[in-house]
């Protein structure tokens, strides 16, 4: 059992606010951790311990800053084991998805610590021969990180190591339900050496500080990963003020399967793409279009690939699919299962048992319409919809009709029809003959419509947010 604390200026201190006990959502019996949730007064005084450290460490030589990302990453993969332990723990992702997840950690890291080596500005023509014009990027200042539950390791880190590697210091805020990674991980960067300061730690419920951190003046940039309900209130906190703000929001990320597809393939990865970390990903597949004339073959194999799947405890080697997060989420998801028995027909699953822990059965209902409540609103749960199209074109038009536009795959061997897909289908993350999910550390990572504000996080592209422009020009004395 851990205690989770603030961590201020390279102190551990007690948070101010409630006591909140975090149990594993596989055994509701064990307590995984203590939270010392922080108050108003705690976060202003990580504020106060970013804006104090930043000037120093903007003037610290980039590859520097790098060189702590490296040493984080170093103790990301020596302490692998044990981070993925209390990440399944506490939040009931499969202990080898989260082990993945350290991994995925380490290799961002490492990406972050060589932009500490890259170029931060150009050089411009002007139209004074003369004129040295050029461009630097230089730091925002004060960076909010405010991270979700589902990638308790991975989010933060494409987080805080580009705020770091361009010089921003940080104030990092995890979900309640991530609190005891998100201490670790603040653990190891200060074993690794960062300076008192420059990261700064406060935890507990959204609903008490998260105000004090998105409308805290000093707070220059605020970067959120999360639901679009939260998000959409801080980017109206953040404009009214000025501040800078990034949302990575939800999905209801569609794949399409056409005639001329490898259809096992197909239904593998489909159901690979909705129960992945129990359905939990903001790229999870959540509505399959399958064209009629293979439709009833695609259901036996999507029926075949689901009855595979063993539900349990994560860290059991032969599990396939954890429990969901919480209480909430576990509701939330069986009010859907509820909704869709009325608009769909329930082709396999359904049941949920919270005896021992938050237990669903991975879910598919057929002969869903694309407008129907369960194939619009994201579920964030095990639970797929199978929904007939006549043709691509018809199977593109209801992918595309939805709020969201994270990500999307199309099954097929035809290349013409994949760049047809790839044409136009609205979203920021593409796949042909993949499943929905999917990023790597040096690709822009992001959605569009209502999924995202615009930005993209990971890769070169996160110097966008994480940096500010300075356009200079330096002209030689007249007489030169
Ligand atoms: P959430 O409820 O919106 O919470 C996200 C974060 O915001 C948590 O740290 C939460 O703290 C905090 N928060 C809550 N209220 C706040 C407030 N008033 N002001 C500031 N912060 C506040 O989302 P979640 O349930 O953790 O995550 C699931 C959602 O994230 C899904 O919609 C999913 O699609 C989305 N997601 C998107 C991406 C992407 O890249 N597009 C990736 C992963 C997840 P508490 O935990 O204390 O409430």
């Amino acid at each position: 059992m851990r205690e989770v604390k603030n961590y201020i200026d390279g102190e551990w201190t007690e948070g101010k606010s409630e006591t909140i006990e975090r149990y594993n959502p596989a055994d509701q019996k064990e307590l995984v951790a203590t939270v010392a949730g922080s108050s108003v007064h705690d976060v202003n005084e990580a504020v106060f311990a970013a804006v104090k450290a930043k000037k120093k460490w903007a003037q610290t030589a980039a590859p520097e800053r790098g060189a702590y990302l490296q040493k984080v990453a170093h103790l990301f993969e020596q302490y692998a084991d044990e981070l993925a332990e209390l990440a399944t723990k506490e939040m009931g992702k499969r202990f080898v998805e989260t082990k993945g997840e350290v991994y995925r950690s380490a290799a961002i890291l490492r990406y972050y610590a060589g932009e500490g080596l890259r170029k931060v500005g150009e050089v411009l023509p002007s139209f004074d021969a003369k004129n040295l014009f050029f461009t630097k990027r230089v730091p925002v200042g004060v960076v909010a990180v405010i991270a979700p539950w589902n990638f308790p390791l991975a989010i933060p880190i494409w987080k805080i190591a580009p705020a770091l590697v361009y010089g921003n210091t940080v104030v990092f805020k995890p979900a309640l339900e991530a609190s005891a990674t998100g201490a670790r991980i603040v653990e190891l960067f200060a074993e690794a050496g960062l300076p008192p300061g420059v990261l700064n730690f406060v935890v507990g419920r959204g609903s008490t500080i998260g105000d004090a951190i998105v409308e805290h003046k000093d707070v220059d940039a605020i970067t959120f990963t999360g639901s679009n309900a939260i998000g959409s209130e801080i980017a109206k906190k953040a404009a009214a003020r000025g501040a800078k703000y990034q949302l990575e929001l939800g999905g209801k990320n569609p794949a399409i399967v056409l005639k001329d597809a490898n259809i096992e393939f197909a239904a593998r990865l489909v159901v690979e793409g909705a129960m992945k970390q129990t359905g939990q990903r903001c790229t999870a597949t959540s509505r399959v279009f399958v064209e009629k004339e293979i439709i009833d073959v695609f259901r036996t194999h999507v029926m075949e690939q689901v009855r595979r799947i063993r539900v349990g405890n994560g860290m059991d080697e032969q599990v396939t699919m954890g429990p969901v997060v919480s209480k909430g989420q576990f509701e939330t998801v069986q009010r859907y299962i509820h909704i869709g028995k009325q608009e769909g027909r329930l082709l396999i699953g359904g049941g949920a048992s919270d005896d021992v822990g938050w237990y669903i059965e991975p879910t598919v209902f057929d002969s869903v319409s694309h407008r129907a409540i369960i194939a619009t609103e994201e579920i964030f749960g095990p639970v797929l919809s199978i929904v007939e199209a006549a043709s691509i074109d018809e199977a593109i038009e209801m992918a595309n009709d939805s709020i969201y536009g994270l990500s999307a795959s199309l099954f097929t061997n035809d290349v013409s029809k994949a760049l047809y897909f790839i044409e136009h289908i609205e979203v920021g993350m593409v796949q042909v003959n993949g499943e929905t999910g999917g990023a790597e550390p040096q690709a822009p990572f992001g959605g569009m419509k209502q999924s995202s504000s615009g930005t993209r996080e990971q890769g070169q592209a996160a110097i966008e947010f994480f940096t500010a422009y300075q356009t200079i020009s330096i002209r030689p004395h007249p007489n030169m």
